[in-house]
């Protein structure tokens, strides 16, 4: 069985933490809509810490995350029930420098149906640009006809090493 830090399982680790987690916990009464009527897409990536970064706090958002943090069709079903069920109105995409998908290609994909004798139905979405795939996402999100409010949707790069974010200007190709 994984175990890490201290020689614990690392779920047994998990759920000893949600025991003194709860053990402080108070209802915070609220319901699900996010209080800053924001939903952000952004990558798996471990040393991305959203709420840190973002100064969010419990309740404020949305968080969509996948490897890449790419527009995946699984993402616009998430930002479409977040929009029309839920009541967000502003998106944000965040991608971060030293990704794991700048690595990959699509043969991590043909590789993988050698090994197993499948082809998987999705895409690796792997990129090589991340200001460009930044641009691409934005560009999906805004097009999708499944979501009802589009205009106030901006594209980020995470700088991992600074913790700054750095925005795209998702017309022109430039730095804003
Ligand atoms: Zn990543």
């Amino acid at each position: 069985m994984p175990t890490s830090r201290d020689q614990q399982p690392v779920t047994d680790q998990l759920t000893a933490a949600n025991s003194r987690y709860a053990a402080k916990f108070t209802d915070p009464g609220m319901d699900a809509q996010p209080v800053l009527n924001v939903a952000v897409v952004a990558c798996m990536d471990a040393r991305l810490d959203l709420h840190a970064a973002l100064g969010l706090r419990l309740g404020d958002c949305h968080t969509i995350r996948n490897a890449g943090g790419v527009v995946t069709d699984d993402v616009i079903r998430s930002l479409t029930i977040s929009q029309r069920a839920l009541g967000t109105r502003s998106i944000v995409l965040i991608h971060h420098t030293g990704c794991g998908l700048l690595d990959l290609t699509e043969d991590f994909r043909h590789e993988l149906e050698l090994e197993v004798g499948q082809r998987p139905a999705w895409a690796v979405e792997a990129f090589k640009d991340l200001d460009q795939d930044v641009r691409q996402s934005i560009q999906k999100v805004r097009t999708s006809p499944f979501l009802p409010h589009t205009d106030d949707v901006r594209g980020f790069v995470f700088d991992v090493r600074t913790g700054l974010l750095r925005e795209i200007d998702p017309e022109n190709g430039q730095e804003r």
